[in-house]
């Protein structure tokens, strides 16, 4: 292998980094520092030409391959123990189009990157809510921020994507071209190929009325009854995800709220800003809530509030499900373990996915959700590695008690290693279709270190 290894740094353009580099655990680190996977070899990819070699050298030196882009997948499955990353995280070619607009982005890109160079146009990718995650991962799962409801899931607003497949053939997928392999792309993971490059629609978003507003915890019954209501007959415009916390204990949170528990919503508006008043008048008459933070901020602001929070290098644990309805069976379950977060940045969040989400039929894309109306995303954060027990345990117990007031399955993206059980759950009616889909792009299964969908028999 040595010598292939030697072979495959001659002729590539990128670096290919071996265990004995120097630069080995900086660059096999990712997001989640809860996963300590051992590659084998970790090819930077610099261009298509590079990821057509990758995943050649893969297959014919018989090696499994993960596919690395933002690195932020909460269950590692970018590395592999072992064997080959395909990382992408350095090709990170964009183009906005404005007369089109439409942006051409290589899977490099970051949402925040992404955000930036579209604000600049007056444009926005309806895309994800922390600005470090990757464009690439966040998009072929679905793809859930607060631009859902008035532009959809980030697949939605995809318009062609340049595919390595498991071959080394390059394909350009759109919806004539090889449109069941991008059918399936909308949804369906990493399981098809490596995505070289997505051409986006965009929506006109400039600045917004959004932020943060917390009710204190004793609330939370009546704050979670109030914002389903809200949202249930809110216009597509109006965005807001529902939150347990405990609040930070620095800027901008004002001192006598740090470290208490509270509920909460992060809000959005994207209608015109000079009825912003109007729509959150309501709003903030219920409660009163103990912090507001909503007003007028650029969209990029908006999907980098919480970066600082949030950086690499945690421990995360991550437990997923769909809501349809919150009960008051289901809500009172949420107020057990939502008032008992384990940690500062432990949290929960309820992401609504109706609005336009739900104006796309079930079986136009792989996503297969789109008659639930929440996501809901437990996580166990911490700094600490000592605190990973701890922050495993709630997730467990919190996604435990939910389980029957749940929809079944859970986004793709949301969840840990959960088996083929909870994948055949999540893709519900369109698994069938996706594992013949798999079966013609990648019939080998090469493409397995993912949320897997098995080649058809
Ligand atoms: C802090 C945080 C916030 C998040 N917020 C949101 C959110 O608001 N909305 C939302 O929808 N999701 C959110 N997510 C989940 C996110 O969508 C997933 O973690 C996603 O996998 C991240 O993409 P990535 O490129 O960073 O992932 P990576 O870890 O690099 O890759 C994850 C997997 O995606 C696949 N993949 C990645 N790139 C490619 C490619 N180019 N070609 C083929 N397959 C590929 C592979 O199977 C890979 O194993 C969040 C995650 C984190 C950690």
């Amino acid at each position: 292998m040595e010598e292939k290894i030697k072979e495959l740094k001659n002729s590539a353009n990128g670096e290919i980094i071996v265990p004995q580099d120097k630069n080995y655990d900086e660059a096999r680190s990712i997001y989640n520092a809860m996963i300590d996977k051992h590659p084998g070899v970790i090819f930077k990819c610099k261009d298509i030409e590079d990821v057509v070699q990758a995943v050649n050298f893969g297959r014919e030196n018989d090696l499994e391959v993960s596919i690395r882009s933002g690195g932020h997948n909460g269950a590692g499955l970018a590395l592999v123990d072992d064997g080959l990353v395909i990382d992408l995280s350095e090709m990170k070619e964009i183009k906005i189009d404005p007369d089109s607009k439409t942006a051409k982005i290589q899977p490099g890109r970051t949402l925040a990157e992404v955000d930036k160079a579209t604000y600049e146009h007056g444009l926005a990718l309806p895309s994800g809510i922390i600005g470090t995650t990757g464009i690439a991962g966040l998009t072929l799962g679905g793809g859930m921020g607060y631009l859902s409801r008035k532009g959809g899931l980030t697949i939605d607003n995809l318009l062609e994507a340049d595919v390595v497949l498991a071959s080394g053939e390059v394909v350009t997928t759109n919806a004539s071209d090889h449109s069941d392999l991008f059918w399936a792309l909308r949804g369906g993971g990493g399981n098809f190929g490596v995505v070289v490059s997505f051409t986006f629609n965009l929506i006109p978003v400039k600045n917004v009325y959004a932020g943060p507003m917390f009710w204190p915890i004793e609330k939370a019954e009546e704050a979670m009854k109030f914002y389903d209501t809200i949202i249930k007959d809110a216009s597509d415009d109006l965005y807001g995800f529902f939150a347990y916390l405990i609040v930070p204990p620095g800027d901008p949170f004002p001192e006598h709220l740090h470290m208490q528990r509270v509920c909460g919503v992060v809000w959005c508006y994207t209608g015109p800003l000079e009825k912003a008043e109007e729509v959150f008048k309501p709003i903030r008459e219920f409660g009163p809530p103990i912090l507001d933070f909503v007003g007028e901020m650029p969209m990029p602001t908006l999907n980098g509030l919480f970066d600082g929070l949030y950086p690499s290098g945690m421990q995360w644990y991550w437990k997923a499900h769909y809501i349809n309805e919150l009960t008051d069976e289901c809500i009172q379950e949420n107020i057990k373990h939502g008032s008992n977060t384990p940690s500062v940045r432990s949290t929960m969040h309820l992401y609504p996915i109706d609005g336009k989400v739900h104006e796309i039929a079930q079986e136009d894309t792989a996503w297969a959700n789109r008659g639930a109306r929440w996501a809901q995303v437990i996580v166990g954060v911490s700094p600490e590695p000592a605190d990973a027990d701890k922050i495993t345990k709630w997730c467990k117990d919190y996604y435990e008690g939910m389980k029957p007031h749940a929809a079944g399955g859970a986004y793709v993206n949301f969840m840990m290693e959960e088996g083929q059980e909870r994948i055949k759950a999540s893709y519900k009616d369109n698994y069938e279709r996706l594992t013949k889909i798999k079966k013609k792009y990648d019939p080998d299964n090469f493409f397995h270190i993912n949320q897997n969908i098995v080649p058809a028999d």
